[in-house]
């Protein structure tokens, strides 16, 4: 359900928040406070049930990374213009989180002990990876820190320091959890329940060292719930069938089920439902130039409708 205190709304922050916040003096409940833990993640808390994140879009480059690979091909991993697609979702009272820095710096959407030891000439102090799905991830170079290209290419050319890893913890890790953590428990403190959308975007063709598909080509649009352990079956059902009835073509659970995200954020049992879901990037972007294309403005229409109707949606009665 949406909340009367849309309606006091700051004029002037419509429709797109600077990135520096509201104006000053601006009241307004859903847009006037960016909590900034750290410059690299944004939280602006809103009054809905819905959290929609972007764990991937940010182009921040932090002048500590000191990558040696080119620049554009690093580019490649971020979900470029995710955040574009759904800025309108603050007006309508969603609470949002996003990093501002890449994914190739930090990847949020790892566990802490997803960490790749090799990319350290010291032994790593901190947990590290078990089970296969966390060594699958290491090994592909996409562990907590990314080791190596979605084409497979290295990101270094020398060893980071465990100081150097300890800093993107605390200053991208850690606030970011704590963000959307903070508005999950707002939304379900408010309404009861809460419906986390984890955003992202997907190349129209796997790369060959980006996944455990590699080459693959991908649908429209991928939702997961990690097998319905992170939402309730019948909320993830209603956003396939959202899309499919605008004629795009949606799977559920492949080639992706969702990762740490929705893992650490969604107990449908408890009424916090989370799903990732992957928009393919040809439906709104060049992929070799990051451009915008014609697709992205009837793109955000869709996004638009999807908001709108999980917006209206109680998953306890569905
Ligand atoms: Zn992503």
């Amino acid at each position: 359900m949406q909340d009367a205190g849309l309606a006091r709304l700051c004029r002037a922050c419509v429709p797109v928040v600077p990135r520096g916040g509201c104006r000053a003096g601006c009241v307004c409940p859903v847009r006037g406070t960016i909590v900034g833990m750290t410059e690299l993640v944004r939280h602006v808390p809103g009054v809905s049930a819905l959290v929609l994140d972007s764990p991937h879009s940010g182009t921040v480059y932090p002048p500590d990374f000191s990558y040696a690979c080119d620049l554009q091909l690093l580019r490649r991993a971020e979900d470029t213009h995710v955040e574009k697609l759904y800025d309108f979702a603050l007006e309508r009272g969603a609470h949002w989180v996003e990093a501002l820095f890449p994914r190739s710096y930090l990847d949020v959407n790892r566990d802490l002990a997803e960490m790749d030891s090799s990319l350290f000439d010291e032994p790593w102090p901190g947990p590290l990876p078990t089970g296969s799905a966390q060594l699958a991830k290491v090994r592909l170079g996409k562990g907590l820190i990314w080791r190596l290209t979605d084409e497979g290419l290295p990101i270094y050319e020398r060893k980071l320091s465990i100081a150097q890893a300890m800093r993107r913890i605390d200053q991208c890790w850690r606030p970011y959890q704590a963000g959307v953590a903070a508005a999950v428990n707002a939304a379900h403190a408010r309404h009861g329940y809460s419906i986390h959308i984890n955003c992202h975007s997907m190349p129209a063709i796997a790369g060959s060292h980006a996944t455990e598909f590699p080459g693959m080509v991908h649908a429209d649009f991928v939702v997961g719930n990690r097998d319905h352990s992170t939402s309730s079956p019948a909320l993830a059902e209603l956003l396939c069938e959202h899309l499919r009835a605008l004629g795009y073509s949606v799977w559920l659970n492949h080639p992706y089920k969702g990762v740490e995200l929705v893992r650490r954020h969604g107990d449908p049992s408890v009424h916090r439902h989370s799903l990732q879901l992957e928009i393919n990037r040809k439906l709104y972007m060049d992929e070799e130039t990051l451009a915008l294309n014609a697709g992205f403005e009837p793109l955000k229409r869709t996004l638009s409708s999807l908001i709108d109707s999980l917006l209206v949606t109680d998953p306890r009665r569905l």
